[in-house]
């Protein structure tokens, strides 16, 4: 595939496109749009084989508007200081448009982490986090990392031990890092935090009728055909809420290839199968598909790309059947595919909102590590007393009892699981409505990320306002 923009060159693309659309002078947006601190790093570690090697690692801080900057970090054999600087921009517009007070950061270390013991990989993730510390990269009140691409609970413990080692008696050292274990100070609900916002912000999507009438749908998740690139943490997660939800999933995909079924797929089945065989493909009762190219062509409601970037571009955007898709991944359609969509009349909901449910809900672990108690921990008893008090009275005075599952969601009270869950409802649902509220007051605005782009950079200028630097 051929490309005409770097990967932060297409988010400087799309940030222009938008800016014409804001009030704001050319200094301020430029302050905006740059990466602030680039920090490139070179480490040597030696090999379980006792041979040597260098590693070439990142970390981005694109706006400090806010802090501490927030952003994953990645281990993929592609990382590469272009692609940590778009990335860390988007965590940026992400944050900012889900009204999480953090500025953009991102980090990455350029391996193929299935090549390394799970020793090498300790040994790396220490290293780099030592690295960070050295130049004040990484703490509670400076910038905190959290799992992306190829990192999880298990890399963000081995953060957060180096971190507090190193920080003796520093109270709030749980904050300099989120997507931890529970028992590490993680938040229940971590995990799944960003499938489950996919979901919500598509759904939300759906349920606006003159939209669903455009694309010539019904409204509502319920029956819709849901195709799924990448099958991660992600990809998984949102194939999942949909598939509870009463989607379809007719058709999933990783990098062996992709299986299609017209009546739908078990997500679950699917994954374990994988587990048990090494691949994707040969799932019973479902067609194979070599190339997983393929399943982003296959007629569908809706597309979700959950993988890498710059999966659907200039070449392959005209055979893109489907009539809403929803960006999972962080940048996986390049600009000349969003003008092609927006040409064919596709909606395409953008990244930079639609995948913040990760970071919002690593807010609220970040928030459970400043205030050192668990959410709910105060309320639930309460909630519940006050909730048979309630319903024991509504019982005496009706003469009637209320029974079974309806009873005991009357009763009740919120565990940390429901406070994070509702949080993250709320927050894609705002989002979703304010950024359709642009779109639809400025007939100009061609497409929903640009729309996206507009609260955000609006967000992030007044914020730079505030601070008074732009007087
Ligand atoms: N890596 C995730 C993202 O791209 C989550 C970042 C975070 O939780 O800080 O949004």
């Amino acid at each position: 595939m051929s490309h005409k923009y770097s990967f932060f060159g297409a988010v400087e693309k799309s940030f222009d496109k938008a800016a014409r659309f804001t009030k704001w002078d050319k200094g301020i947006l430029e302050q905006i749009r740059q990466c602030n601190a680039v920090y490139q790093i070179r480490f040597p570690i030696k090999r379980d084989d006792g041979t040597v090697e260098v590693i070439e690692a990142y970390r981005v801080q694109h706006s400090h508007h806010k802090t501490p900057c927030k952003g994953g970090i990645r281990f993929a054999a592609e990382v590469n200081q272009d692609e940590v600087m778009a990335l860390a921009a988007l965590m940026t517009y992400k944050c900012t448009i889900v009204d999480v007070p953090f500025g953009g950061a991102k980090g990455g270390i350029k391996i193929d982490p299935k090549k390394y013991s799970s020793y090498e990989l300790e040994k790396i993730t220490r290293r780099y986090t030592a690295e960070l510390i050295r130049k004040n990269f990484i703490g509670p009140g400076t910038d905190v990392p959290a799992p992306d691409y190829g990192t999880g609970e298990r890399e963000m413990s081995w953060i957060l031990d180096t971190y507090t080692a190193m920080h003796p008696g520093e109270i709030d050292a749980a904050g300099c890092v989120t997507g931890k274990p529970i028992t590490q100070g993680g938040v229940r609900g971590r995990r799944e935090a960003t499938g489950l916002g996919v979901f919500f912000g598509i759904r939300e999507v759906c349920n606006m009728t003159d939209i669903m009438q455009k694309l010539g749908m019904e409204t509502g998740v319920e029956g819709k055909n849901v195709i799924v690139q990448g099958l991660g943490n992600v990809g998984y997660h949102s194939a999942k809420f949909f598939q509870d939800a009463g989607a379809r999933i007719i058709a999933l995909a990783e990098y062996e290839g992709a299986i299609w079924r017209k009546e739908g797929l078990d997500v679950d089945a699917v994954f374990q199968h994988r587990k048990k065989t090494g691949s994707i493909l040969n799932y019973p009762g479902a067609t194979n598909f070599a190339k997983t190219g393929d399943a982003l062509e296959m007629e569908c409601d809706i597309l979700i790309p959950a993988a890498l970037e710059n999966v659907i571009d200039g070449q392959n955007a005209p055979h893109v059947k489907a009539k809403l898709i929803g960006e999972a991944a962080n940048g996986p359609l390049s600009p000349e595919a969003d003008e092609i969509f927006t040409q064919r009349g596709i909606i395409v909901v953008p990244d930079m909102y639609l995948n913040a449910g990760g970071v919002t809900v690593s807010y609220f672990e970040w928030l459970k590590n400043l205030s050192h108690v668990r959410y709910g921990r105060l309320e639930k008893r309460f909630t519940e007393n006050m909730n048979t008090h309630i319903l024991g009275q509504i019982e005496e005075l009706s003469g009637k009892k209320v029974k079974g599952t309806a009873r005991n969601m009357i009763l009740h009270g919120p565990d940390e699981v429901d406070l994070v869950y509702s949080g993250l409802e709320e927050t894609m649902i705002n989002a979703t409505r304010e950024i359709m509220e642009v779109w639809k007051s400025n007939p100009d605005i061609p497409d929903m990320r640009t729309a996206a782009y507009v609260v955000a950079i609006n967000k992030v200028a007044t914020a730079y306002a505030q601070l008074g630097i732009f007087p």
